[in-house]
């Protein structure tokens, strides 16, 4: 096998830096065997693994270590992939956009620096997981909540850059979170906001600070590379409701969406609630083959035979309810009256006090525990499963809920695939979520899966759609979608990369966003 390089970079300038970086993060921590490599593509890859592969990787344990990472990259104009745990599964793991770049793996930096019961935050480093805050608050009785994402093994640090989300009333992870430490391209350390108060009181407090404020500017961007990141946590509710509507009806969704929305507005249901799409549903309680063993999409009559043995509804509204037993008496009384409007909705629901939990189920995140139930996908349709996700961002709206629906499940089956989605519900918009799920093995569901994804994504534009987020092999024409006044929105973004890293070393091509010395590498791989 010939030797993965950095673009442009030749064998014997990349072992001078390896060997520099070896002595900067200690041998060990400098990974360059195939072998070990592996363990940086994307397991779900949706075309050739090796399309983005790194050339080594490297895991600083410090600051100062990164700090003069960054100065051998800089001198041999080597790019770095920073990762946090590199859990960014159906969007290229910890795989970089630039093939051959070396990846920043900071997972060895792990530290929850603090917690603070009192204003309900926390300051963590980014290698730790959603499940390792989780555990610390337990052990220390802390009584507060994490915000799960559906996977809980990766970072709160790279879920939150991301704009990745949760199930609890602090769902939304780019707005809980308050206060940076960032290594710039040329080394230099800033904290944002109040952190630029040197022995500072409010860093986690009041996200502005004073003039300009930056936190956003380091999410999905390649400005930065973030070691500290503040994020507050929900106080624990004295007790929580955790309900279930099913609904009979595909076109149910408009109202279902219709009805929520108010609900959210005026914060009578005040988490990001779910409404889940009977197959994703039924996915978590039985395996495929069961169904239906023929090609192509699950046909109509096989989905309602299996939402009806199993019990499930074709949408399945998921929320909670959170505060004092007779606050969530009233509020659920308002949600049952809200719903019921709809013919044959079905209640349920699940009370519980003090540290009563529930103990399975993908409720588990509204209740603020970390499960792996984004995983229960991958035995859906059989083989080597692995998924890759279009995630167009929805207005609240019955209408477009309903729109986007028929545009994906219709453009799925032409490909062969089945609508296994769902909608998160933000306050004003949904995150309209649909995994693409294959069999890695079957070459032709790999090449379809791509295929698909690329027409959602057309479709979506023409329809006036956006995604909040995109897989590498993607993440170009994504971008590109966002074109008013000719790309004005990516030239700014590009503009201020060139001004902060001029020698393109951080994550060239992340979101679309390509510094000079490698713009010409924009495009589909
Ligand atoms: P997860 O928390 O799911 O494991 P990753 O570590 O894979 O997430 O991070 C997701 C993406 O976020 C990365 O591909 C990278 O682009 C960005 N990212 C992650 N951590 C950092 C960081 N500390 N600084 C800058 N960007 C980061």
């Amino acid at each position: 096998m010939t030797r993965n390089l950095p673009p442009k970079v030749s064998a014997a300038a990349f072992d001078r830096a390896l060997a520099a970086w070896r002595s900067i993060v200690g041998e060990p921590q400098v990974v360059t065997s195939a072998a070990a490599l592996a363990a940086y593509l994307d397991p779900f890859a949706p075309g050739e693994r090796e399309a983005f592969s790194a050339s080594a990787a490297l895991l600083p344990a410090s600051v100062d270590e990164i700090r003069a990472v960054l100065r051998i990259a800089n001198q041999f104009r080597i790019p770095l992939w920073t990762v946090s745990t590199g859990r960014n599964f159906a969007y290229g793991g910890a795989a970089p956009r630039l093939p051959g770049s070396v990846v920043l793996d900071l997972q060895r930096m792990n530290r929850i620096i603090e917690v603070n019961e009192t204003l309900a935050y926390a300051l963590v480093e980014p290698g730790v997981s959603y499940f390792d805050l989780y555990a610390h608050l337990r052990d220390k009785g802390y009584q507060l909540w994490v915000d799960p994402p559906a996977a809980g093994w990766g970072s709160v640090v790279g879920n939150t850059l991301e704009r990745g989300f949760g199930y609890t009333a602090y769902g939304d992870h780019a707005a809980a979170q308050c206060g940076m430490e960032v290594v710039l391209a040329n080394g230099d350390v800033l904290r944002t906001g109040m952190g630029g108060i040197e022995i500072g009181t409010a860093w986690q407090l009041y996200r502005p600070g004073y003039g300009p404020s930056f936190d956003a500017m380091f999410m999905q961007s390649n400005y930065g590379i973030v070691t500290k990141l503040g994020v507050w946590l929900m106080p624990a509710p004295p007790a929580y409701l955790l309900g279930e509507i099913q609904f009979r009806h595909e076109a149910d969704l408009e109202a279902i969406v219709d009805i929520l929305r108010p609900l959210r507005l005026d914060e009578t249901i005040r988490n990001q609630a779910v409404v889940e799409g009977g197959l994703r549903r039924a996915a978590g309680l039985s395996a495929r083959q069961q169904w239906y063993e023929g090609k192509g999409a699950m046909p109509e009559n096989a989905v309602a035979a299996m939402l009806d043995k199993l019990n499930v509804g074709r949408w399945n509204l998921h929320f909670a309810l959170y505060g004092t037993p007779e606050l969530i008496d009233a509020r659920y009384a308002i949600v049952q009256r809200a719903f019921a409007r709809v013919p044959q909705a079905k209640f349920s629901a699940a009370r519980y006090a003090g540290d009563a939990q529930p103990t399975a189920g993908g409720d588990r995140n509204m209740a603020g525990i970390p499960a792996m139930s984004a995983f229960r996908m991958l035995d859906w349709r059989g083989g080597a499963g692995a998924h890759v996700d279009f995630a167009p961002v929805c207005p609240a709206t019955g209408r477009d809920a309903l729109r986007q629906y028929t545009m994906v499940k219709t453009r799925a089956a032409e490909y062969g695939f089945d609508y296994y989605g769902g909608f998160t519900a933000g306050v004003r918009h949904l995150h309209h979520i649909f995994a693409a799920i294959f069999d890695r093995d079957d070459a032709d569901q790999v090449e379809q899966a791509g295929a698909l994804l690329r027409s959602l994504m057309s479709d979506a534009r023409a329809a006036g759609y956006g995604e909040y987020r995109a897989h590498l092999a993607y993440m170009d024409f994504a971008a590109a979608q966002y074109s008013f006044n000719d790309g004005a929105l990516l030239r700014l973004s590009e503009t201020i990369k060139d001004a902060l890293d001029p020698n393109g070393i951080l994550a060239p091509g992340k979101q679309g966003i390509w510094p000079a010395a490698w713009r010409d590498r924009r495009g589909y791989t």
